[in-house]
C-alpha cells in the first residue's frame, strides 16, 4: 500500500481533492490495461472509500516500478476530461470487488497500539470485521473500536484479554467467536520489551517477556486452529521481527521469544497445510512505535549513550536504509497475507526491515 499525495482537479463544475491514500495492483497485461484496488477520497472531510480503477492505454504500460503516476495522471486525464487516453479511463467507485476480506473476521492480540491497530485497521479496510485487543485507557480505546466501524464499515469488538494468562486468551478466541461468528484471521501481535544486561535481567521480565511475546501465540492458535480446520481455510500471521532472525545484545528474553515464534510458526505452517490454513510471521526492523519509544532510556542506560545516538546509532544504525518502517507497511504487509494471492505462502518469515538481516 502507498500512501499517496493530495491531487487538486476539476470534478464536474465543482473543484475536488482526490486523496490517493493506498492501493494495489492486480493485474496488469502486456498491451497495458490496469486494474488496481485502492482507496480514494474524493473531497477533504470525506470518508475513504474503496474504488477500482480501470485503464487502457499506454500510460499503463511497463508502469509497475512507480503505478501511483500512472494512477495519478489517469485520474487526472480521466476527471478532466483531457489528455490521450481520457476517454478509456474509468475510476468505478465500488465496495465489494476492492474489499478481498468482506466476510472475514480477524483478531489482532495487541491492537490497541502501534502496529496491531495498523494490522487491525488494514484488514478492516479490506473489509474484515475485527476484534482488537491490548491495554490503554478505556476512552482511547473505544475511540479506536468505534473508528474501526466509521471508517470501514465492519464490526468491530474490543476483548481486554491479559496475553500473560491462558484462560484470558482461551475466552478471548470464543469471546471473538462468538461477536463475529468465527475467527478466520488470527494475528499474534502483542508484545513488549525490556533493555538489560543478562546479569541484571530481572527473571520476572523474562517470563514476562516469553508469556507475551511467544507463549501467548501458542495459546491462541490452539484455541483457534479448530474453526479454522472445520472451515477449512485460515490465516495466521505471527508479529515476529528482525530479532527472529539475528540477535542484538541485552535483549535476551525479547530475542529468545522471537526466534522462538519463528520456530513455532514454521512447525504450525507444516501442521496446517493441507487444511486451507496458512502461517506465516512479519518480521519488521525497527518501526516507530510506543514500544521503540520506551526502549530508549534504558539502551540509553545500558550503553552509555545520549537518545540521538540511540536513535541514529543504535536502532537506525543496522537498518541499511536509515529510516523507520512504517506501522502502515506492516498492515499492508499482513492484509497480502490474507488475501488469495498469498495462499501457497506458508511457514514463510517476512521481512521488512530496510536490509537489516541482509547484512
Ligand atoms: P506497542 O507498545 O505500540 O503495542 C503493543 C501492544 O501490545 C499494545 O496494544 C499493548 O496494549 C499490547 N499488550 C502489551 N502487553 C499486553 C498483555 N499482557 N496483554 C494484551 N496486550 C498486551 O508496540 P509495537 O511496536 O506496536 O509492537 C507490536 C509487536 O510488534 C510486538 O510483538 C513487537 O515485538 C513487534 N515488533 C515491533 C517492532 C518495532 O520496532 N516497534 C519491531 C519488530 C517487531
Amino acid at each position: 500500500m502507498v500512501a499517496g499525495p493530495v491531487i487538486a482537479m476539476g470534478m464536474g463544475m465543482a473543484m475536488s481533492v482526490v486523496v490517493v491514500t493506498a492501493f494495489r495492483r492486480v493485474g496488469m497485461d502486456g498491451v497495458g490495461i490496469g486494474r488496481f484496488h485502492g482507496q480514494i477520497r474524493l473531497a477533504a472531510g470525506m470518508p475513504i472509500r474503496p474504488c477500482v480503477f480501470v485503464g487502457e492505454g499506454p500510460h499503463w504500460r511497463n508502469r509497475g516500478v512507480a503505478p501511483i503516476f500512472a494512477l495519478r495522471a489517469s485520474l487526472r486525464r480521466s476527471i478532466n476530461g483531457t489528455g490521450p487516453s481520457a476517454k478509456r479511463t474509468e475510476c468505478l467507485m465500488s465496495q465489494a470487488p476492492s474489499r478481498s476480506l468482506v466476510g472475514r473476521a480477524a483478531l489482532i492480540t495487541g491492537s490497541t497500539s502501534g502496529i496491531g491497530l495498523a494490522i487491525a485497521r488494514a484488514l478492516a479496510a479490506e473489509g474484515a470485521d475485527v476484534v482488537i485487543n491490548g491495554f490503554g485507557d478505556a476512552a482511547s480505546i473505544e475511540k479506536e473500536r468505534a473508528a474501526l466501524e466509521a471508517d470501514f464499515k465492519v464490526r468491530a469488538a474490543y476483548s481486554p484479554a491479559d496475553m500473560t494468562k491462558p484462560d484470558e486468551i482461551a475466552a478471548m478466541v470464543a469471546f471473538a467467536e462468538t461477536t463475529l461468528g468465527k475467527v478466520d484471521i488470527l494475528v499474534n501481535n502483542a508484545g513488549i520489551q525490556h533493555v538489560s544486561p543478562i546479569e541484571d535481567f530481572p527473571p520476572e521480565k523474562w517470563d514476562q517477556i516469553i508469556a507475551i511475546n511467544l507463549s501467548s501465540a501458542f495459546h491462541a492458535i490452539r484455541a483457534a486452529v479448530p474453526g479454522m480446520k472445520a472451515r477449512k481455510w485460515g490465516r495466521i500471521i505471527n508479529t515476529a521481527s528482525a530479532h527472529s532472525l539475528v540477535a542484538s545484545p541485552f535483549k535476551s528474553a525479547y530475542v529468545a521469544a522471537k526466534h522462538g515464534i519463528a520456530g513455532l510458526t514454521k512447525t504450525v505452517a507444516l501442521e496446517l497445510a493441507t487444511h486451507g490454513v496458512t502461517v506465516n510471521a512479519i518480521s519488521p526492523g525497527y518501526v516507530w512505535t510506543p514500544l521503540v519509544e520506551r526502549q530508549i532510556p534504558d539502551t540509553m542506560k545500558a550503553r552509555g549513550l545520549t537518545r540521538e545516538q540511540v536513535i541514529n546509532d543504535v536502532l537506525l544504525g543496522g537498518q541499511p536504509t536509515k529510516q523507520f518502517v512504517t506501522v502502515e507497511q506492516v498492515g499492508a504487509m499482513a492484509a497480502f497475507l490474507c488475501s488469495d494471492a498469498a495462499s501457497q505462502v506458508t511457514g514463510a518469515n517476512m521481512q521488512i526491515d530496510g536490509g537489516w538481516v541482509a547484512q
